[in-house]
């Protein structure tokens, strides 16, 4: 059995991965009828709460997590003997900022210019060391854009340096990028590690909308394999990484990772010989990794907010629902659809006609 905190739609993948494994998961998250516990049993309580984690630890043999947000704290009091897996270290990297553009840069991953801001003092700073266009974000407990701010003037910053809440922030350069792309990869604790084609991500208010893979040439995904590998390597990690990335001019700039499986990979389930989920699975419990390439041409589009009639969906040929059982509420994320093609122009063609029904005012680019 595995152990997973956080139950919402990623978790609830991770569920349905096990089962052809014969592995079953138990959950831990403190929102009754989470996504994944129509799958799998649940205990509702607190992430932070160390009676119910250490319970969860007792009943499983590792523990994983479907989100970024989970206290460090916790996790580390519930001492040596307990398998976590991805480690405890990455997911403190992933979620500071701060932490993870200095991880960035020691590990020569090319990132973004940015400085620390934390009072008007050092906002003047960065305004003069980056300069605008820039991006505030808070340091911690940031995700699909919340907790940032695109800034164009000094009085813009000021107001947002107000507007974030007092807590401490990034400032960072608004790159005009081109593209952006994300890798997945999986390493297991033998140290076999695997690597996605990757992704090409279409993000509008900061939530990933539209991903389709393979997303960019062999020199993008050869730099990108080469960044996330160092990344794997510094950890000794198990598990699935996820690295974002802006693309400028052919090159990569590291924006963040996630120390778990991600959105952009859920094309994988069809679309590549082996899932992310699996893959997250088979690296944790230290089984054989499956082959990551990818079995034609795929896209994966969110469902955000409102489910479209599911008969429209599935009317287009060859389109895959999935469907997290949530609540309807404005941008939040609900299901997703995938296409696999047997090319990128019929993919394509097919991304446009399915838009046109679940996201008419997405453009793609
Ligand atoms: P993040 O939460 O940092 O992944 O940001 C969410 C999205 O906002 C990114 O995927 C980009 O589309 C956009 N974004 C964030 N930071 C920057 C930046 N420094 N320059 C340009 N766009 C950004």
């Amino acid at each position: 059995m595995i152990g997973v905190i956080g139950a919402g739609q990623l978790g609830r993948m991770l569920a349905l991965a096990g089962y052809p494994l014969g592995q079953q998961c138990l959950f831990l998250d403190p929102a009754s009828g989470a996504p994944a516990s129509a799958l799998a049993p649940q205990i509702v309580a607190p992430f932070t709460d160390a009676a119910r984690l250490a319970q969860l630890a007792a009943r499983t043999e590792v523990l994983t997590f479907d989100w970024e947000n989970v206290s460090v704290e916790s996790l580390r009091a519930l001492g040596r003997g307990v398998r976590i897996r991805p480690p405890v270290a990455a997911l403190a990297a992933a979620q500071d900022r701060v932490r993870e553009k200095r991880l960035f840069e020691q590990l020569a991953i090319p990132t973004t210019r940015w400085q620390a801001v934390d009072s008007p003092r050092s906002l003047q700073r960065a305004l003069r060391g980056i300069g605008l266009p820039a991006v505030l974000k808070t340091r911690r407990l940031g995700y699909d854009g919340k907790g940032q701010a695109v800034v164009r003037t000094a009085a813009e910053a000021m107001q947002a340096l107000a507007g974030l809440g007092g807590v401490p922030l990034l400032y960072e350069e608004l790159v005009p990028f081109d593209f952006e792309v994300s890798v997945i990869a999986a390493r297991s604790t033998r140290g076999e590690v695997v690597v996605y084609p990757l992704n090409r991500n279409l993000h509008a208010g900061g939530i990933l909308r539209l991903t389709r893979a393979p997303g960019g040439g062999p020199a993008l995904q050869r730099q990108a394999a080469r960044y996330v590998r160092r990344l794997l390597e510094h950890f000794r990690y198990a598990g699935v990484l996820t690295l974002e990335f802006f693309v400028r001019r052919g090159r990569l700039l590291a924006n963040e990772m996630a120390p778990r499986v991600h959105n952009s990979g859920h094309w994988t389930i069809e679309g590549a010989v082996t899932s992310q989920f699996e893959n997250h699975l088979r690296a944790i419990l230290g089984l054989p990794l499956g082959a990551a390439a990818a079995v034609g041409h795929a896209a994966m589009i969110n469902l955000l907010g409102r489910m479209p009639p599911r008969e429209r969906v599935l009317a287009q040929a060859g389109v895959h629902l999935h469907d997290y059982g949530k609540q309807e509420r404005p941008g939040r994320k609900l299901g997703h659809c995938t296409i696999v093609a047997a090319t990128a122009r019929d993919r394509d063609a097919r991304v446009r006609a399915l838009l046109a029904v679940v996201d008419p005012e997405l453009k793609m680019r």
